[in-house]
Order: structure tokens, then C-alpha cells, then sequence
């Protein structure tokens, strides 16, 4: 038996299934999944997505018995609606149209009222008793026909429109009367000829043309960057569907219409119907932004029966698919048909909601809502706002529809082309148009924020922002844009290119200059409740990185588990302590030495004590110093004078010290361990002040504390010991001392290779572990972690590597040492405790390798420990899987 490649679907019974997008595409599986419940969905048939890869994989060829499975169905169809394709009397119309899995929309090539030619058209306007349509739909198809499947530039057809209109003195395009169609279509089939192109008015020959184009689409341009933008890999699908579906006319009359709903409010996530509607038309009118819709509700006074129809058939579907969905819809002649059905794209704050509200419904369980969520959402919700000062005194020019939510400023570009160029400059862009097209998505990727003049909240401009997370504002109809001039007028207001503006997709406004905008704080409502599921679903711990109490209350109120850790060199750089930090470096004698590392032990013991109190019963990890002691000094020869002042030397001698202290390449160089192997004092210091500040919380505010003492850059067992061997003796006697019971652990960062490879020995003396994949990517690599800007840019635009190492963990060569060193080291010591305190710690795909390497709990800033806390919970239930 012959492969199927085609998929029927009619009068309640079709072949495909909701389960079959990766053959049918989404818009093809769910046209049939409907047409399987009993929806009033038009007839059609589905070419699967495996034509669309043979295609491509065939030489643009398709597989020999493609043609007759095509006829077959065509022949149903034809049966079922009691129409012909090429009929004169009575012509079957259909729309061709892409369809890939995962949705790409606007991306790629669609087809309206095909079948139609110099015949038909009269059939159809006989037929519908409605020559004005008749000729409408005529030139409509010639139009997407000629831009479509033969290239013709669509402007060609825009002039002479205008033209018509012009010259008949209106401004509408209903305004023009059959015989003004009828006059375009004869001008649209010489802007044909004049491009040496014909029309074919061979109506099998048009299928197959729009069939060819369609598959041809999914390789164009904007597609392949559209997938690019959206991480979609080449060979993850395979290729696009395509639909051809009987057409249902929105735009036969004022008992006709077309929309587009959403079961749920897309930006808010609030379980309200939500949608736009449009008398009279087609719903390309809709998504190019040409006409501006009006609010589904108004449906409801036009046709009271459709729109409660409507609203059933949307609970229904919401109710099938367990998610909110996105639904086009078109009422021919007041009967109401549904042309396609998806799950709905949403804002980060909306993806929340809706998924902690369908388990509350009893619709989806807890971890369904927790893998439905993406970690972005988590932190975009907690992502920018305006200053609220700056906002209240910042003047609005113009108000539009407040269609993706977040505050962006930048400067004004109004193409696409050269607001990437800025971007890639560095510049903050807000990309302004008069409405936006498929073209433009690369330059809405690289603007901060999205402004249009015109369009609803279901424009293309709307969707697409809402799906990048970016901030935007559309149909901000007081906006004039004048593209030539290269600037924006409101009223007497204008604005050139390069002027800053800022905007706010939440409210809609539009305000003048450059705003700052800032992070909002705080985790509640439903966000908090998803994160409280996430904790329970997780088995990784979520520390933070926090070297101040400020920080480490942030984090704690994100529901950070602990300090993972503390840099406390960040410490000696405050104000009070960098005199005295640089009268230790300086120091000849150890004696000297030791007189100022005792004026800073009361400030680190105090730093210590803030902290402790801020954790509060919970673990915190401290690290001694770790970076090289150069860092702490002058080089500038101005301020030379004013430092060895300070710490009562010559500038000569300052000079000599800092010529000593140089080192070629420091990162590799006199720094962690290797320090406090040669300065032992330091970590006494250290000590003193980590166990000190524990036992005064505990005599004076019975706190209980278990400090995690943490030796960086180890690469050998002996280093470990030696440093080791100072700090018990220092903490021992001070505890004794104190009279006080007290734990502590001493352990150390797996940052060197070599650390790694021998975790087995290391974890002899180690009492826990943490990973500092900054440094082991950096050692693994080669890559000196301050200099990769030179080059690694470019290793990510040519593939050399997939992801900047330094940003998601490297999972084939750093992602194997840290689970080499997690084997090696909880093979010696069992109950060894191993976390992660790089950058990575906050990286979602990252987190998923070290759930799966067994660690014990990442650690990340504060302002990601919400996003580690859901990324834990998804990498549980991945890992699980
Ligand atoms: C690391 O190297 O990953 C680390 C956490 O330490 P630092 O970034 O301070 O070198
Ligand atoms: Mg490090």
C-alpha cells in the first residue's frame, strides 16, 4: 500500500487526530480534532508535513503518487459541498494555507478564494446574488495569487487600488462598486503582464501553484529567521502542512464577519472571553492591522445567537485542549464557522495565571501547570517597570493599545534593518511602524520595545511582541509616521530618528525622552503559589549568591534555601576597609601584617553578623579571599600619591610593590588558595571573624548558625590541608573558648580541572563541594573569562559553539567534570554536599544538567532564584522522564 499523504476532513468525521501535528501540523491536527467534536469547521483536506520534507529532500519534486491522493480528496470535497472546482455554474473556493507544528504566524505563505477566474466569478456573483463580492474576492485572490505564488510585488496592487479609489474620489475600499472591481481586475492582470507573468485561469493549475508556493514558503526568508529567532532547528520539524479548506465568506454583507478570540485575557491571564471582531470582512483585514476591529462583546449586539455559540463552542474547546486557546472565526450569512483553533501565545504574567487557575479548576494537575510556565515567564514578571519619580514627571504623547506588557525606553528607528544595526551597536532601539509585517521580526527581536500606528490587539505587531515578551504599543492612532522624513509626528510634536522615547506596554502609553526603568520587587498572587509548587516538586536546593544582608534579604524573600555564596573580598572594597585592606598588602612583616588585618576583623565579624541574621537558621557558605592582591591597588599614577599616604609609604615604594605584585595573567595567577598559603594570616583574620560573629549571635540572639567555611581554587588535596589545618586550629580554639556548641564545616570550590579529576582525594579533607563553573570553564576552555569578548561573539554567529559557555553550562566537556567530580567525590564521603556557585546556577538549562549529575543545590543572584526554583521543578520532572 501507498504512503498517505493526504488527511480528509468533513461532516463531523476526519482522518487526522489533535496528536498528529507533527504530520498534520497545528493547524491541520486541530482542524480535524474539531471536525472529530462536532464543530462547525469548513470541509477541506491536510498534505501532510512529510510531502514538505520529500519536497525538499526530492529536488522540489513530490512523491509520484501525491497527485492522485490530492484528486481523490479534491473529489470528496467537491461531493460533500456540491461544488466544483472550476465550476462555472456552481465554483468551489478554497483557501491554501501553511500549517507548520509549531506555530510560526504570519511567517509563511496563505492563499484566499482560490478558484475563482474570468468564468467562475461570474458563477459565484449568480450564486450570491452579490456581483460586488463576486468581483471583491476576484481581485483579492489575483492580488495574494500575483504576491504569493508568483512574486509580483503586492505594492504594484496597493497603487492601483489607490489609483481607483482616486480617481473615483473615495477613500474606502468598499466604497468602489462592482464595475470599479471589475476595471481592477482588469488592472491587476496587466500589472501580471507588465511582469511578464500570466494568470492561470486553469483552476487546477492555481491549486497546485499555491500548493507549490506554500512548500516554497517554508523556506523563505523570514521563515528560516523566524525559526532561527525561536531556537526551532533545522530537522526538529519536517517542514510545513498544507491546508486546503473550503472558504466561508466574512465579507458577504453585514450578517457576515470575522474575528479572532482568546477563552482567556492573553496579556492578563483573567478568565474573561476576549477578542475582536470585524463586520463585513475577511480575516486578512484582521491580521494585516488594516482596519481596526472592534471588541468582541460587540458581536454580541449584532447576533446574540452566534456570539453565545461562539462562547460555548470556546468553553468547549478550552475544556478539550486543557489549555487557553486562540481561535479564528468567520460568520458567513449568520451561520458561524470556526477556521482554526490553537493553544493561545500569552504574556509571561498571563502564562502564570492561566496555569495556576486551570489546576485550581481541576483541569490540568500541578506539574502540568508548573511544565507550562517557561522560567522567562517566572522572571519576566519580576522584570522592568518605569521609575515611578521619573514616570510622574515624563509627558505622554500618545496613548495606543496597551498590547504586550513591560516598560521600554530607546531610541527611535523606524526599519527593521537598522534597528538590528543599532542594536547590534549597542544602542537601546524602540522600533516604531506604521503597523509591522513578517519582515520586521528581526528588528522587533533587537528593539526593546515595539510601537505601531495602527492595528488591533491581535495585529501582527501584538502577537508577535507578546510572544518575544517584548514591551509594546500598537494602534496608537494619533502617531503619524513618516518613513521618507524619517520621523514621527503627534499633533505639533515630532520626533526624528535617534530621539528617545519610552514605552509601556501595560498601560499603552507613550512618553517622550528616556525613562529609567526598574526591576519590580516581591514574589505574590499566583506566581508565589506556582513557585510553592515548584518547591514541592523539586529535589534541588536553591541557595543564592549574597555577599551583603540587603541581597540576601532579596533572595531569602525569592525563597533562596541558603547562602551558597558569599565572595567576601567584595567586603574589602567598601570605602572603610580598603585603606586597611591595602595596609596589609603593603605590610613587610608579618607582624605588620597582622596589626591591619586586626583593625578589619571587627568589620568583617559585623558583615559576618548581618548576614548570619538576615539567613537565619538557614546554611551559609563563605568563601576566604580570593582574588589576586593587585586588585586592591592603585595603577593609575594620581592616585599613587593619595594611597601611599594613606597607608604611610613613599610612592616609590607603593610603585615597587605594585611592580612585585604584577602578574601576567592573574586569573592563572597569586590568587585563592594560593594566597592564604603564603599569607596564613589572612584566613586566620577570616576565620576569627566567620566563627566570631556565630558565637556572639548565638550568646546574644540565640541564633543558631552553621557557617560553611570555603577554601577557593584548590587543585590538589595538600593545598585543601594546608589551608584547612589553619582554619580548624583558629575556629577550634575560638569555640573552646567560647564555651559554646558549634558545627562548622570546612570545605572547598571545584573550580580547577584538576580538582575534578581527583575529587576522590579532595573529598578526603573537603567537607562539601561547590562547583565554580566560572572558573572551570574557563580553565576547561582555555578561554580567559575577561576576554571572550573578543572572539567568542563570533564562535556563536558561526556555530563553532551552540551557547556562550560562560552563560549555559558546556554539558559535553565542563558538564562532564562536574559530574565526574559529583561521582568522585560522593563516592569517598556519602554524605558530601555538592553544589554549583557559578553563573550557571541560574541558567534554566544548566540546572537541568546538574539535576541530572546528582547534585544537591545550585546557587544564583537573587533575582534568579525564582527562576532556578521552576527550573528545578521542570529539571525533576525532565530528569524523571
Ligand atoms: C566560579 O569560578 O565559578 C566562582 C563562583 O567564583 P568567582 O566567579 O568568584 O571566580
Ligand atoms: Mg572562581
Amino acid at each position: 500500500m501507498s504512503k498517505k499523504w493526504v488527511y480528509f476532513f468533513a461532516n463531523k468525521q476526519a482522518e487526522g487526530r489533535a496528536d498528529m501535528k507533527d504530520i498534520l501540523g497545528g493547524k491541520g491536527a486541530n482542524l480535524a480534532e474539531m471536525t472529530n467534536l462536532g464543530i462547525p469547521v469548513p470541509p477541506g483536506f491536510t498534505i501532510s508535513t512529510e510531502v514538505c520534507k520529500y519536497y525538499y529532500d526530492h529536488g522540489k519534486t513530490y512523491p509520484e503518487d501525491l497527485k492522485q491522493q490530492v484528486d481523490e480528496a479534491l473529489k470528496r470535497l467537491e461531493e460533500v459541498t456540491g461544488k466544483r472546482l472550476g465550476d462555472p455554474e456552481r465554483p468551489l473556493l478554497v483557501s491554501v494555507r501553511s500549517g507548520a507544528a509549531v506555530s510560526m504566524p504570519g511567517m509563511m505563505d496563505t492563499i484566499l478564494n482560490l478558484g475563482l477566474n474570468d468564468e467562475t466569478v461570474v458563477g459565484l456573483a449568480k450564486l450570491t446574488n452579490n456581483e460586488r463580492f463576486a468581483y471583491d474576492a476576484y481581485r483579492r485572490f489575483l492580488q495574494m495569487f500575483g504576491d504569493t505564488a508568483l512574486g509580483i510585488p503586492h505594492a504594484e496592487f496597493e497603487k492601483a487600488l489607490e489609483k481607483r479609489k482616486e480617481e473615483k474620489g473615495v477613500k474606502l475600499d468598499v466604497e468602489l462598486d462592482a464595475d470599479d472591481l471589475k476595471a481592477l481586475v482588469e488592472d491587476y492582470k496587466e500589472i501580471y503582464k507588465k511582469h511578464g507573468k500570466e494568470f492561470p485561469q486553469d483552476t487546477y493549475k492555481q491549486l497546485w501553484a499555491a500548493i507549490d508556493a506554500v512548500f516554497g514558503s517554508w523556506m523563505n526568508e523570514r521563515a528560516i529567521k523566524y525559526r532561527q529567532i525561536n531556537n526551532i532547528k533545522e530537522g526538529e520539524l519536517l517542514g510545513t502542512a498544507v491546508n486546503i479548506v473550503t472558504m466561508v465568506f466574512g465579507n458577504m454583507g453585514d450578517d457576515c464577519g470575522t474575528g479572532v478570540c482568546f477563552t482567556r485575557n492573553p496579556n492578563t491571564g483573567e478568565k474573561i472571553p476576549y477578542g475582536e471582531f470585524l463586520q463585513n470582512a475577511q480575516g486578512e483585514d484582521v491580521v494585516a492591522g488594516i482596519r481596526t476591529p472592534v471588541p468582541l462583546e460587540e458581536l454580541k449586539k449584532i447576533n446574540e445567537a452566534v456570539y453565545n455559540e461562539l462562547l460555548s463552542i470556546m468553553e468547549r474547546l478550552e475544556k478539550h485542549y486543557r489549555d487557553m486557546q486562540d481561535i479564528e472565526f468567520t460568520i458567513e450569512k449568520g451561520k458561524l464557522y470556526i477556521l482554526q483553533t490553537r493553544n493561545g501565545k500569552r504574556t509571561s504574567q498571563a502564562a502564570i495565571k492561566i496555569a495556576v487557575d486551570l489546576v485550581h479548576e481541576g483541569l490540568i494537575d500541578k506539574e502540568t501547570a508548573v511544565m507550562r510556565v517557561k522560567p522567562e515567564d517566572v522572571e519576566r514578571v519580576l522584570h522592568p517597570k518605569f521609575d515611578d519619580e521619573e514616570v510622574k514627571n515624563a509627558k505622554v504623547i500618545a496613548k495606543g493599545l496597551p498590547a504586550s506588557p513591560g516598560a521600554a525606553t530607546g531610541k527611535v528607528y523606524f526599519d527593521a534593518k537598522k534597528a538590528e544595526e543599532m542594536h547590534k551597536n549597542g544602542e537601546a532601539v524602540i522600533l516604531v511602524r506604521p503597523e509591522t509585517s513578517p519582515e520586521d521580526v528581526g528588528g522587533m527581536n533587537a528593539a526593546e520595545g515595539i510601537l505601531t500606528a495602527r492595528g488591533g490587539m491581535t495585529s501582527h505587531a501584538a502577537v508577535v511582541a507578546r510572544g518575544m515578551g517584548k514591551p509594546a504599543v500598537v494602534g496608537a492612532e494619533e502617531i503619524v509616521v513618516d518613513e521618507e522624513k524619517l520621523e514621527f509626528k503627534v499633533g505639533d510634536v515630532v520626533v526624528k530618528e535617534g530621539e528617545w522615547i519610552s514605552i509601556d506596554g501595560t498601560t499603552g502609553n507613550v512618553y517622550l525622552g528616556k525613562i529609567t526603568t526598574v526591576k519590580p520587587q516581591g514574589l505574590e498572587g499566583e506566581v508565589a503559589e506556582l513557585l510553592t509548587w515548584a518547591d514541592e516538586i523539586r529535589r534541588l536546593g536553591v541557595r543564592t549568591n549574597a555577599d551583603v544582608p540587603r541581597d540576601a534579604k532579596v533572595a531569602r524573600e525569592f525563597g533562596a534555601e541558603g547562602i551558597g555564596l558569599c565572595r567576601t573580598e567584595h567586603m574589602f572594597f567598601e570605602k572603610d576597609r580598603i585603606p586597611k585592606v591595602r595596609r596589609m598588602i603593603v605590610a613587610k612583616t608579618k607582624e605588620q601584617r597582622e596589626a591591619a588585618l586586626a583593625e578589619l576583623l571587627p568589620l568583617q565579624k559585623e558583615d559576618f553578623k548581618g548576614l548570619f541574621r538576615t539567613m537565619k537558621g538557614l546554611p551559609v557558605t563563605i568563601r576566604l579571599i580570593d582574588p589576586p592582591l593587585h586588585e586592591f591597588l592603585p595603577h593609575e599614577e594620581d592616585q599613587m600619591k593619595e594611597v601611599a599616604e594613606q597607608v604611610g609609604i613613599t610612592v616609590e615604594e607603593l610603585k615597587s610593590i605594585v611592580e612585585q605584585l604584577h602578574e601576567l595573567n592573574p586569573m592563572l595567577g597569586h590568587r585563592g588558595c594560593r594566597l592564604t598559603i603564603t599569607y596564613p594570616e589572612i584566613a586566620v583574620m577570616q576565620t576569627k571573624a566567620i566563627i566570631g560573629a556565630a558565637i556572639e549571635l548565638k550568646k546574644e540572639e540565640n541564633i543558631d548558625v552553621i557557617p560553611e567555611i570555603m577554601i577557593p581554587l584548590v587543585g590538589h588535596i595538600n593545598e585543601l590541608k594546608y589551608v584547612k589545618k589553619v582554619v580548624k586550629e583558629t575556629a577550634d580554639a575560638l569555640i573552646k573558648e567560647s564555651g559554646i556548641d558549634l558545627t562548622y564545616k570546612v570545605g572547598t570550590m571545584i573550580e580547577i580541572p584538576r580538582a575534578a579529576v581527583t575529587a576522590d582525594q579532595i573529598a578526603q579533607e573537603a567537607e562539601f563541594f561547590s562547583f565554580g563553573t566560572n572558573d572551570l570553564t574557563q580553565m576547561t576552555f582555555g578561554f580567559s573569562r575577561d576576554d571572550v569578548g573578543k572572539f567568542l561573539p563570533e564562535y556563536l554567529e558561526k556555530g563553532i559553539l551552540e551557547h556562550d559557555p560562560f552563560k549555559s553550562l558546556d554539558w559535553e566537556g565542563v558538564g562532564q567534570l562536574v559530574k565526574m567530580g559529583t561521582e568522585k567525590g560522593k563516592a569517598t564521603r556519602k554524605d558530601l554536599k555538592v553544589g554549583v556557585c557559578g553563573e550557571h546556577g541560574g541558567d534554566p538549562r544548566s540546572i537541568l544538567f546538574f539535576d541530572a549529575a546528582g547534585l544537591d543545590y545550585v546557587s544564583c543572584s537573587p533575582y534568579r532564584v525564582p527562576v532556578a526554583r521552576i527550573a528545578a521543578a521542570q529539571a525533576t520532572i525532565k530528569n524523571r522522564k
